[in-house]
C-alpha cells in the first residue's frame, strides 16, 4: 500500500533553486573580475570557512580526497609510514593515505558512535606510524579530543577527515581545529556543498598551509618559479563563489537538520529492533545522515522501497573488504568485529535540510509500519 508521499532520500534541486539568486550574484562577482581559478573569491571563503572552522587558515583545493592527500604530504607523511584510520568509512579516505604512499592501518570503531575507537588506535601504534586520521562520520564529531592526547603522548600527528561534518562541535569546539589539519570536501551532497568538486585544508600551521598551497599548484612559490614538485588541484572562483553564497546559510541547515533528526528520535525511539543514533555527550551531532540499525535490514529496507520511501547504506561494505583495496589495507590485531556487523545493520533514511514536514511524517509512518507491521 502507497502513503501517496514519494520520499526521495535527497533532492539537490531544492538546494539550487534556493541559493539561485546568491549564487548568480557571486558569479557576476567572479565574472567582473576576469579571474576564473585562485582569485578573490577563493582567498575570501578560505578566510571565512577558516574562521568558521575556529582556525587561522584555510587552504581551497580541488576535492576532499584532495584536502586529506595534500594534507598528509604537507604535513610530512612519506611511503612507508602507516596512517591508522578506520575501514567503517568510504573509499577516498582510503586512496588519499594510498595516494599519500602511506599504508592504512585499520582500526575498529566504538559501537555507540561508530567512530575511531581510541583505545583501539592506540593499540595499534608502532615504530612506523605516522598519522591518526579519524573520520567524523555522518556529521558526529569521532573522540579527537582522547585521540589528540594520543597523538601527542606518541609523537603523531592527527589528521581529521572533517567531510561530512562541517561545523559538529565538542564542548563548542568545531572539527578541524583539533588536529595538525581538518580536511573538508564540498561534494554537492555534504553539508555545504559546491555546484561540482571542490575541498579545503584548514589548519593553525601556517607552515603547513603554505606547503599545501604550493602543493595545490605545480609547486610555485611565485610566478613561473617552482620551490618543489607540486600537481594541480584548485578550488576554481565559480564554486568559491557558490560556497561563499551558502555558507551564511550553514548554522540555519544545521539547525534543520538536527530538528529533523529529534523528531525521528521522538517518533521512532519506541519501536522495537530499531537502534536510533546516540549523541555523544558534549559532542554536536550535524546529522550529514540519519543512520538507523536493525539486524533485518535487508527487509526494512525492502519494506520503506515497496512504499515509496528511498534508502541508502552509507557503507555496506567496508573499505578493507572492497576488492580494489583490500589488499592495500593492514588491518590492527584485535580486528574489526563491530566495523563488519555495522555494515549488515546500518541504514540512512532520508533527512536533509529541504526535507518537507509531510515527507518525514510519510518516511515515520512507513518505518512505524515496517518495523512492527500488525
Ligand atoms: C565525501 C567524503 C570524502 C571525499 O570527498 P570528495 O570531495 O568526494 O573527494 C572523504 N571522506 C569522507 C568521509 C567523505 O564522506
Amino acid at each position: 500500500m502507497r502513503t501517496g508521499t514519494e520520499v526521495p532520500f535527497l533532492d539537490l534541486r531544492r538546494r539550487i533553486e534556493a541559493l539561485g539568486p546568491e549564487v548568480q550574484r557571486q558569479v557576476e562577482r567572479v565574472a567582473a573580475s576576469g579571474r576564473l581559478i585562485l582569485g578573490d573569491l577563493g582567498r575570501e571563503i578560505e578566510d571565512r570557512f577558516a574562521r568558521y572552522c575556529g582556525v587561522d587558515h584555510g587552504v581551497g583545493v580541488g576535492s576532499g580526497t584532495d584536502a586529506l592527500w595534500l594534507a598528509l604530504l604537507a604535513a610530512g607523511v612519506e611511503p612507508g609510514d602507516e596512517v591508522i584510520t578506520v575501514s567503517n568509512t568510504c573509499v577516498p579516505t582510503i586512496a588519499a593515505i594510498l595516494q599519500a604512499g602511506a599504508t592504512p592501518v585499520m582500526v575498529d570503531v566504538d559501537p555507540t558512535t561508530m567512530t575511531m575507537d581510541p583505545e583501539a588506535a592506540e593499540a595499534a601504534i608502532t615504530d612506523r606510524t605516522r598519522c591518526l586520521l579519524p573520520v567524523h562520520l555522518y556529521g558526529q564529531a569521532a573522540d579527537v579530543v582522547a585521540l589528540a592526547r594520543i597523538a601527542d603522548a606518541h609523537g603523531v600527528l592527527l589528521i581529521e577527515d572533517c567531510a561530512q561534518a562541517h561545523g559538529a562541535e565538542i564542548d563548542g569546539r568545531r572539527v578541524g581545529s583539533f588536529g595538525t589539519a581538518g580536511c573538508f570536501s564540498f561534494y554537492p551532497s555534504k553539508n555545504l556543498g559546491a555546484f561540482g568538486d571542490g575541498g579545503m585544508v584548514v589548519t593553525d600551521d601556517a607552515e603547513l598551509a603554505e606547503r599545501v598551497r604550493l602543493l595545490r599548484f605545480y609547486g610555485y612559490g611565485e610566478r613561473n618559479r617552482a620551490i618543489t614538485r607540486g600537481f594541480n588541484s584548485r578550488l576554481d572562483e565559480v564554486q568559491a563563489g557558490v560556497l561563499l553564497a551558502a555558507l551564511p546559510h550553514l548554522d540555519a541547515w544545521t539547525g534543520r537538520r538536527r530538528a529533523l533528526a529529534a523528531r525521528y528520535h521522538d517518533r521512532l525511539a519506541a519501536l522495537e529492533g530499531l537502534m536510533l543514533p546516540a549523541e555523544a555527550a558534549g559532542r554536536t551531532h550535524v546529522y550529514h545522515l540519519y543512520v538507523v540499525r536493525s539486524e533485518r535490514r535487508d527487509e526494512l529496507r525492502r519494506r520503506l522501497t515497496g512504499r515509496g520511501v528511498q534508502t541508502l547504506v552509507h557503507y555496506p561494505v567496508p573499505v578493507h573488504l572492497q576488492e580494489g583495496y583490500a589488499d592495500a589495507c593492514t588491518i590492527a590485531d584485535h580486528g574489526l568485529a563491530v566495523t563488519e556487523e555495522l555494515a549488515g545493520r546500518i541504514l540512512s533514511l532520508p533527512l536533509y535540510p529541504e526535507l518537507r514536514d509531510d515527507e518525514i511524517e510519510a518516511v515515520i509512518e512507513a518505518v512505524s509500519d515496517a518495523v512492527d507491521p500488525c
